[in-house]
């Protein structure tokens, strides 16, 4: 047993898991299940049988108590950290068309079904000739490779390969025409996972002023006109905010909705709002579109005046992402 992880208590939580974890020495390895149903013990079983495949004795064993279960995926990715941190390792956890694949750098170590279901060989390893891709995969409906290494973050822990719409420079851009954020993200994910048949998540972000009626809302963007800079758009702000002198009549906030869909699914909605006032003038050199005029919440700071670390720890968009951690590996694991 490496001293680092003696006495540490891992957990995992989030709306539909709750798992609790202790690597303890090797004879001392056990599982509690509390008020889980048979079935599912018995496939928590199977799993551990699997995962203790990948644990060197020597250095001792993962105990786990399971108090709350819906997705094998995040249990599974939950002992694997515990592994990998205790034997220096780097196993990570795919599901490929009902598998479990468990890989070591680029090495497959272990791969094993959770239903009882068959598949024809073709189907899992793709078509003759085709190239042979392993991996269920997320596509993030942007170009942005800053806004996907964000999401990256996410979906790696959950077994997914992440793309971004740079690997389809083919598919054609899908206008923004909704008057609402859902509306915009969802026909975003649902059209582009309409035509390549994958699992899509888009979003859609704005600014939404109180006594504006919520504008510019889904035309922040596009507020002082189709194509305009962030400047124009924050100069067009200022002035229809020009008669409004008590900053308390200048509340507004941020809004991220984001949306996840999967061909023939109901989609995942999830959404967050970032509160604050808009300032008299602009003020600090970071982030982009309205952040130097942003005021967040009551600190009198600007969102241009914090560090990108610092904005992505309570963005609104930060926010959504949390919410959905929290969401996505039930909503998953219902599909399946
Ligand atoms: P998108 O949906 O993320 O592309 O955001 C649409 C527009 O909303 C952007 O062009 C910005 O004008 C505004 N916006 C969204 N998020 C932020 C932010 O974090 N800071 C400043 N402006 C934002």
């Amino acid at each position: 047993m490496t001293k680092t992880n003696a006495n540490k208590i891992y957990e995992y939580i989030d709306e539909a898991n709750w798992f609790l974890g202790e690597w303890v020495d090797y004879r001392r390895m056990c599982q509690t299940f509390s008020g889980i149903a048979r079935e599912e013990r018995q496939l928590l079983e199977r799993i551990n049988d699997e995962l203790a495949g990948l644990v060197n004795r020597d250095r001792g064993s993962f105990s786990t108590v399971v108090v709350k279960y819906h997705s094998p995926l995040s249990y599974i990715q939950f002992v694997l950290d515990m592994i990998n941190e205790a034997q220096a390792t780097h196993f990570k956890v795919v599901s490929h068309k009902g598998a479990i694949l468990i890989t070591h750098h680029d090495k497959l170590k272990k791969i094993f079904f959770l239903s009882q279901q068959e598949i024809s060989l073709n189907d899992f390893f793709g078509k003759e000739g085709e190239e042979v891709s392993v991996g269920d995969t997320i596509l993030i409906a942007t170009r942005n490779e800053g806004k996907t290494a964000e999401f990256r973050k996410l979906f790696d822990k959950l077994g997914y390969r992440v793309e971004n719409l740079n690997d389809y420079p083919e598919l054609p851009e899908v206008e923004e025409r909704g008057t609402t954020f859902e509306e915009n993200a969802r026909l975003k994910a649902e059209t582009i996972s309409q035509q390549t048949g994958k699992m899509v998540l888009a979003d859609d972000s704005g600014l939404e002023v109180d006594v504006l009626g919520g504008m510019p809302g889904v035309w922040s963007a596009r507020f002082a006109g189709r194509g305009a800079s962030d400047d124009e758009n924050n100069i067009k702000l200022l002035h229809e905010l020009a008669m409004v002198f008590d900053i308390k009549d200048r509340s507004a906030h941020f809004h991220t909705t984001l949306v996840v869909a999967s061909p023939d699914r109901e989609s995942l909605v999830v959404e967050a709002d970032w509160p604050g006032y808009i300032a008299h003038e602009p003020k600090g050199e970071n982030g982009f579109g309205y952040d130097p005029l942003f005021l967040v919440g009551e600190t009198g700071k600007t969102s241009a005046e914090l560090t990108l670390e610092e904005k992505n720890a309570q963005s609104h968009r930060a926010q959504a992402v949390q919410k959905l951690v929290e969401v996505f590996p039930a909503w998953q694991s219902k599909q399946s």
